[in-house]
């Protein structure tokens, strides 16, 4: 799914996290593992403020797993807990409910102090579009939820999944916009999917795609695409792959739109491997 964000979305997206945040004891922020910065949004700093927070890099199976590494130290530097997972799998799932109940440890332990049982560590799952939230919600449910929208007119009341005897998670996400306020964070978001890739122009994000995967994965280029060597010049890598695909117009022109479908879906598929598009400056 991807949504077009308006201002009045923006509105009523945050309105209605901050009501679901009310009810919670710990905030799940899902960020996308090959662009953990450009997948998040700053306003879930404020939203989840004063509440602990588990950070998950979500599809780590198609990020770069030495970038992975970098950004979990990256984030639990600034005092997150992280987790690296692919909820699509499955993998590294089960931690969740560990790390969540010792995130709510001072809260379970006052309310022991004030004689009360524990009750189960309420949690949320956050972030913007397609970066897994609902795979996730599934997973963490081992069944599949009803989404919101799929009954249309009918407006479900919230429930809690229980995960486990000590966690209870809300089974619809909070959905954060992402934010475009850069270009490149729009390239990175088009290309991982998160946005409409024609939001953004076609042949300009394939450039973009290009540019990154000459500077740090040459090889990968060269060799999926049988290039004998890389070029300076990135219209000309273009150019190369397109005939090397043979995505030719009459005149034998190359079809620019056509090669980015292949790199875009190439890319997306992990047929490239595994690939960041974004590495931590300081970890
Ligand atoms: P939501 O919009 O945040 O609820 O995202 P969805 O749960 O609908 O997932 C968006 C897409 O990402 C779907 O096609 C999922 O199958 C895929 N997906 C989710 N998690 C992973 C993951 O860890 N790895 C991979 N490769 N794909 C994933």
């Amino acid at each position: 799914m991807t949504i077009q964000w308006y201002p009045g979305h923006m509105a009523k997206a945050r309105r209605e996290a901050k009501e679901k945040l009310k009810l919670i004891d710990v905030v799940i922020e899902l960020v996308d593992a090959r662009i953990p910065l450009s997948s998040r949004n700053p306003v879930i700093d404020e939203l989840a403020q004063g509440k602990p927070r588990l950070i998950l890099l979500n599809k780590s199976d198609l990020a770069d797993p030495n970038h992975t590494k970098n950004w979990k130290v990256y984030f639990e530097k600034k005092g997150n807990a992280v987790l690296q997972i692919d909820a699509q799998k499955g993998t590294g799932v089960k931690a969740i409910s560990q790390e969540v109940q010792l995130l709510a440890k001072p809260l379970t332990d006052k309310m022991r102090a004030k004689g009360m049982n524990p009750r189960a560590i309420r949690a949320l799952i956050l972030g913007i579009p397609n970066v897994g939230k609902s795979t996730i919600i599934n997973r963490l449910a081992g069944k599949k939820i009803a989404k919101i929208g799929d009954r249309p007119g009918i407006t479900k009341a919230q429930q809690w999944i229980k995960v486990g005897k000590e966690m209870e998670l809300l089974d619809t996400p909070g959905i954060l916009w992402p934010k475009f306020e850069d270009q490149a964070v729009g390239y990175r978001l088009a290309l991982t999917g998160a946005i409409k890739e024609e939001i953004l122009d076609l042949q300009d994000t394939t450039v973009f795609l290009l540019r990154y995967l000459k500077e740090q994965y040459p090889e990968r280029l060269k060799k999926r695409y049988g290039l004998t060597e890389i070029s300076d010049d990135v219209v000309e890598i273009y150019d190369e792959i397109g005939k090397k695909r043979g995505c030719l117009m009459s005149g034998g022109l190359v079809d620019y739109d056509r090669v980015a479908e292949i790199l875009f879906r190439e890319f997306r598929s992990g047929m490239l491997g595994q690939i960041s598009l974004e590495i931590p400056t300081e970890s």
